[in-house]
């Protein structure tokens, strides 16, 4: 089969590698689509892998077409989303169903060969069906809606509340759909971005604010009637974006940590005493839940299906596996504006 393969730091390449055989309770997956998420231009580029060579990709869909010992061979020909965490199922998070906390798991596209592969063997566990018609493509988003999705539980969203969401992209923007979804009342994006924030107002959000401007906190504070929000949702990483949570969410309000810190989150005096004085519950959030009890991705899918949210939308670009260099470095450069890239494989 044909697979981008990342043999060191910046050194990915297209080329053939042997397809692997489902063992038993696993499936063989042809995998249809396969996105780039922001976490795989650092992978690629700056972090590499846990080791090489390996296949990266975590964001995929596909079908089923072979199944291993003991898997019920109606499954060959359904589609299937993937959650690529393979905990270990052993440790004591594990046996209370809390998989993403996992002291000693795997990882499809980082720890493991992933999704940018024509194939990849999944163990039936790691499978995410869905009863509705869903694209490939669709099923595809269903990792970063899981994510968002777990980001916004953390807090959850009463009715009408108002909700400012740092970084507008992805993951944020399908934070804000959910928030909507479940009956949010105004909702803010911010970046520095002002492609981001364009996109963001195409999509119908109408406070998207550069938090780089002169007057961004005085802009958010007559949004929400000088009473700052309910919900604050720190996505971009960045240690001006969780100051800026902390000065604009409300007494008593709700701030989540999500973003991947792109370096040390330091925090002046000031800021640190809004969590004192507002009293603010701040939580931290990673990954997605994956139990009967509550599944992220289930509900992720299930409202994708029914039409309450459309993620066609966030897919800007699509490549084919062969031209994986090309579509990396166009979003490392951002040459062109991009919210999820992904490569169609047939
Ligand atoms: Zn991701
Ligand atoms: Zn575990």
């Amino acid at each position: 089969m044909k697979a981008l393969v990342l043999k060191a730091i910046n050194h990915l390449v297209y080329e053939d590698v042997p397809t692997p055989r489902p063992k038993e309770g696993e499936v063989l997956l042809k995998i249809k689509a396969s996105g780039i998420c922001g976490s795989d231009i650092a992978r690629v580029f700056t972090k590499g892998t846990y080791s090489f060579p390996t296949i990266p990709g975590h964001e995929f869909a596909g079908q089923i077409v072979e199944v291993g010992r003991g898997v019920n061979d109606k499954l060959i020909g359904k589609k299937a989303a993937v959650l690529p965490l393979l905990p270990c199922k052993k440790c004591d998070m594990c046996e209370i169903g809390e998989y993403a906390s996992c002291r000693n798991y795997n990882y499809f596209g980082s720890r493991c060969d992933g999704g940018f592969a024509e194939y990849l063997v999944v163990p039936v566990w790691n499978l995410v069906m869905c009863e509705g018609e869903l694209s490939y493509e669709e099923m595809a988003m269903a990792e970063p809606a899981a994510v968002s999705l777990h980001a916004l539980s953390k807090v959850g969203v009463e009715l009408g509340n108002s909700i400012a969401i740092f970084g507008a992209g992805a993951i944020g923007l399908m934070l804000a759909e959910f928030a909507k979804a479940w009956g949010a009342g105004k909702v803010i994006l911010l970046d520095i971005d002002e492609r981001k924030l364009a996109f963001a107002k195409e999509m119908g959000y109408k406070f998207a604010i550069n938090n780089a401007s002169a007057n961004w906190q005085e802009e958010i504070m007559a949004i929400t009637n000088g009473k700052g929000t309910d919900i604050a949702i720190e996505g971009a990483g960045v240690a001006s974006a969780l100051g800026g949570c902390l000065n604009v969410v409300k007494p008593q309000g709700k701030v989540v940590l999500m973003g991947n810190p792109i370096g040390d989150m330091n925090l002046p005096q000031h800021d640190y005493w809004e969590v004192l004085r507002k009293q603010l519950t701040v939580v931290g959030t990673w990954n997605s839940s994956y139990t009967q009890k509550k599944n992220d991705w289930q509900i992720a899918l299930d409202t994708v299906a029914s039409g309450k949210m459309d993620v066609k939308k966030f897919i800007t670009h699509k490549y084919k596996l062969e031209n994986g260099n090309e579509a990396f470095e166009m979003v490392r450069d951002r040459k062109e504006f991009s919210n999820r890239v992904m490569f169609i494989m047939e």
